[in-house]
């Protein structure tokens, strides 16, 4: 968290320090928008105006195939959520909500990524980029490029992405599981699997194609598993032993492992170690000299060796990455116009809402929880009510992380923000000793922790609450209006002014505006939260034990009491069972894999 703090209203960006032409714009813009947010509360200018640009890019041309919501060929391809393209396919109408804007631009010339179409560095138009739903991609930082590191040099001995600007977009998946997208192609997929506790990593094909270009070729040639030319296609299939030419030492069962086959080039995962195939080898050549093989040469072609995922004749030279290489500053600088767009469209909403006559001498409350959206939202705040008093509210919950809590204090000591901290003392482990931990589908904690808190700020009185919460965090949150009335918080009416942004937004708009942040974000957590919070990802609590190993001690020993208690196994607990009350069929499904039983005490 070196980054350098802002001088409140100060910074060489902000708003009140505008050339001319830039006020004109923005104005008109925003005051579009004001009338629409502040009267209906419907839709936003920045929602709209992407919808505007979605609808003007989608595919023109009638011959290319088209399925709902006007997707094409192309963009399928980019989806990594295979169920989410099979509906796509039969135009199956799905069951999720659909983000509007799930595209972001990459300027080819700059080799940034844009949140708007045309580039503010060179002028150019940039490539519309398709991202799996809910599209709220965020660049990775601190730890994140650790793990790709760790992770992809495991495998191939190299890390083409190391030192470049890389996105990671959030998909659908047992755990936390991430696109990564480098020079606006996603390149691989990081997905944390429940069984082995750790990450793992599997190439795109556009991926894999960059392996067997130099220098990584050197490094990658290891991976290389080398099969017949086919005469049928190998896309999906399964690849048995006698196909085999070449299969490198090293290699476990389940990895991704780079395949070549005559001209064409791509992945797949292998189905054995190497170990097993160096032995069936053996045993096909004793086979051929001895007649009484163990095996008969039938069954030994049959053992599958590995699957292809995906193999073309694109000549892996066509997927170099760029040579530009641009640091976060010079995105700053490609997006500006955008940024600044969305900080005045987001300030608009929130003067509307505050100077509406029925809100009138109603106390201002900004919801600060220490995370980068309320962040954001505070700054806003502090940029749009110059003349109106407001207060930052930090509800401890007794089970925030330490940096989350100093990093709240901090920030609006340091810029002389009136704050205030609601805490909430030890009421979560006193309301432990009565009943058993919260869970994904028992969320006591928010009551006990959050909303208690919430009703002894404002004893009941109508308030106003500004509040970091967006629409594409999760499909949960995808319905949230411009304003909304809290029904467990008696008086509370909530604004939410970021609802439309993405991550990608708020963290442009954080750089931009040199906001100092948690340390927590480049310390491997996307999300600030309580650190045993049930609703986080496994992945997260791992990285909770590695950060805080002394808080996860202490929920640890609850936790092996609990299952004492109920009569589960120590595996129930570190595979995460605990997090659910009543377990969806993924974790069922896991539990048989892991012969793991979930009945709790001992039935
Ligand atoms: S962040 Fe998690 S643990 Fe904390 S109150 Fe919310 S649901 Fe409960
Ligand atoms: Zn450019």
């Amino acid at each position: 968290m070196a980054r350098r703090p802002p001088a409140a209203g100060n910074s060489k960006d902000s708003y009140r320090n505008k050339g001319r032409g830039e006020r004109k714009s923005t104005e008109k813009e925003s005051k579009k928008t004001t009338k629409v947010s502040a009267s209906s509360g419907k839709k936003e200018g920045n929602a709209e105006s992407r919808n505007k640009i979605q609808n003007q890019n989608k595919p023109q041309n009638k011959s290319e195939k088209q399925y709902k919501d006007g997707y094409s060929v192309k963009d399928l391809g980019n989806f990594q959520d295979e169920n989410l393209k099979r509906d796509y396919k039969k135009n199956i109408p799905s069951q999720r909500v659909f983000y509007e804007n799930d595209f972001i631009f990459w300027c080819r010339k700059c080799n940034v990524p844009l949140i708007g179409e045309k580039c503010n560095t060179c002028g150019e138009a940039g490539e519309k980029i398709t991202l799996s739903q809910p599209a709220d991609v965020r660049f990775a930082q601190g730890y994140d490029n650790e793990l790709i590191q760790k992770h992809v040099v495991r495998l191939f001995s190299c890390n083409p992405f190391e030192g470049r600007i890389v996105l990671l977009n959030k998909i659908p998946g047992d755990d936390q599981s991430m696109e990564i997208i480098a020079d606006g192609n996603v390149v691989g997929i990081l997905r944390f699997d429940l069984k082995l506790l750790d990450f793992t990593f599997e190439p795109t094909i556009y991926g894999s194609k960059l392996f067997f270009n130099p220098p990584y070729s050197y490094d990658a040639a290891a991976r290389i598993v080398k099969i017949k030319k086919a005469k049928t296609h190998l896309n999906g299939k399964n690849v048995s032993y006698d196909l085999i030419e070449d299969f490198p030492a090293g290699i476990k069962k389940g990895d991704p492992i780079l395949i070549v086959s005559g001209a064409l080039t791509g992945y797949g995962i292998s189905h054995i170690d190497s170990e097993d195939y160096q032995k069936k080898q053996d045993e096909s050549t004793a086979g051929s000299r001895v007649l009484k093989s163990t095996r008969s040469d039938e069954e030994i072609k049959a053992a599958q060796v590995l699957k292809v995922k995906n193999i073309t004749s694109d000549n892996p030279i066509q997927f170099a990455l760029s040579e530009k290489r641009p640091t976060m500053d010079e995105i700053v600088t490609a997006n500006k116009e955008h940024i600044k767009a969305l900080g005045k469209n987001a300030l608009n909403t929130i003067k509307g809402a505050v100077n509406l006559k029925e809100h009138k001498g109603k106390p201002i409350f900004v919801s600060f929880s220490g995370g980068k959206d309320s962040l954001v939202v505070l700054d806003l705040a502090a940029s749009a009510l110059v003349h109106k008093p407001f207060t930052a509210v930090f509800l401890n919950t007794g089970i925030d992380y330490p940096e989350t809590i100093a990093f709240a204090r901090n920030y609006c000591n340091d810029r002389q923000i009136p704050f205030k901290e609601m805490d909430a003392g030890n009421d979560f482990w006193d309301t432990l000793r009565e009943k058993d931990h919260p869970t994904k589908d028992s969320r006591w904690c928010c009551k006990v922790c959050k909303l208690n808190s919430s009703n002894r700020l404002a004893d009941g009185k109508e308030h106003l609450s500004l509040d970091g919460k967006r629409r594409h965090e999760s499909f949960m949150r995808s319905k949230i209006p411009t304003m909304d009335t809290n029904p467990n918080v008696e008086g509370q009416l909530n604004i939410f002014p970021i609802r439309d942004w993405r991550a990608i937004e708020v963290w442009l708009y954080i750089h931009w505006r040199q906001l100092p942040y948690n340390p927590l974000y480049d310390n491997g957590l996307e999300r600030i939260g309580c650190w045993m919070c049930p609703a986080a990802f496994q992945a997260e609590y791992e990285r909770m034990k590695e950060i805080h190993p002394e808080l996860a001690d202490k929920w640890e020993t609850y936790l092996s009491k609990w299952a004492k208690r109920n009569g589960v196994s120590e595996k129930y607990v570190n595979h995460g069972f605990w997090r659910w009350n009543s377990l969806p069929p993924k974790m069922i499904k896991l539990a048989e894999e892991l012969d793991i039983g979930i009945e709790k005490n001992g039935n």
